[in-house]
């Protein structure tokens, strides 16, 4: 699953149920999906497991206010970047100026018009997506960047933690591409790139996301995976790649994994990313176009 292939998802903080149960109402008619937080404190809590599309926040709530919630917000890398709305009873002028000088996309006192609200959400989740795309993708494979991998693969880490699930990471690395881009020059070995990327997204179960992580390396998630099932799943990953033909002459190029598997071997990405490389390495040592898990 490349998240933003998915319907989008917007998390509503509001400490009122009637609102939230009046937005989601509003934007589940159209495809959008909605999360209710109590408050603030609620809300930053739910963002250490999920990425919204966008953010719809009250200011007056208990714990934390609105105003104390995009504060925090603003301090952190990730979630500063998803749009942001408030919608709140203070409709005065220098209330709005106040949410918007917290770099709020838009401010919507109440009582609201539902039509209105919707139209916001949609342009905003339009524009976004488009924006995003720029953002969180490889522009030569289409993959996720590294940036993306990592946000992501942290929040499922701490799903990790949270439900005692574990999860799998397939490391992989293209084999002898050096000589392929030696032999055939740098355009066949971009167009190497692309069609693997596009076999492995064709080919990875609906909840596995990957990312290209430097030049002719990836990382493959599964999320609620286990080591041995993350193997077998990694390996037939590496038949259908080894299956692939380059050019007339009937050209192969292969790859090399290591899978390791949160919490069993490590439970920070930088553990995780260090075992998988351990048994990586073991691959590429012991032959090649091979999987190999952590031990
Ligand atoms: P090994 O099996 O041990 O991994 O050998 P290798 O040749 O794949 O490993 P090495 O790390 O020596 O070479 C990686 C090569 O990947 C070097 C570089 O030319 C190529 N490469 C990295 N990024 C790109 C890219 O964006 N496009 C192309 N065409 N080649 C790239
Ligand atoms: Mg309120
Ligand atoms: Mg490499
Ligand atoms: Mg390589």
């Amino acid at each position: 699953m490349q998240i933003s292939e998915n319907s989008p998802t917007v998390l509503v903080v509001e400490d009122d149920p009637n609102i939230v149960h009046m937005v989601s109402i509003i934007l589940n008619k159209s495809g959008i999906k909605t999360v209710g937080a109590r408050d603030g404190e609620h809300a930053l809590e739910m963002l250490n497991q999920m990425m919204p599309n966008l953010i719809i926040s009250d200011i007056m709530m208990p714990n934390m206010d609105g105003y104390a919630f995009r504060r925090e917000l603003l301090k952190r890398d990730e979630a500063r970047l998803i749009p942001f709305f408030f919608l709140s009873a203070k409709g005065k002028p220098h209330d709005i100026v106040h949410g918007m000088e917290l770099e709020a996309d838009t401010y919507i006192p109440k009582p609201f018009e539902p039509d209105v609200l919707l139209a916001k959400v949609k342009a905003v989740l339009r524009r976004y997506s488009h924006l995003n795309e720029l953002l969180q993708y490889d522009a030569l494979t289409k993959v996720f960047n590294r940036r993306t991998l990592e946000a992501n693969l942290s929040a499922e880490l701490n799903r990790v933690k949270r439900y005692k699930q574990p999860s799998s990471i397939m490391l992989l690395d293209l084999d002898h591409f050096k000589n392929i881009n030696d032999t055939y020059g740098h355009d066949f070995g971009d167009m190497v790139l692309k069609k693997i990327s596009s076999a492995l997204l064709e080919n990875m179960r609906d909840t596995d996301y990957v990312g290209r992580i430097g030049g002719e390396e990836f990382v493959l998630v599964m999320p609620n995976t286990e080591k041995k099932t993350g193997v077998l799943a990694a390996d037939r990953l590496r038949e259908i790649i080894a299956r692939l033909v380059f050019d007339t002459a009937g050209l192969h190029v292969t790859i090399s994994a290591g899978i390791a598997t949160a919490p069993e071997d490590a439970e920070d990405i930088e553990g995780l990313m260090k075992k998988a490389d351990l048994a990586l390495y073991k691959a590429k040592d012991s032959g090649r176009n091979r999987v190999l898990a952590a031990e």
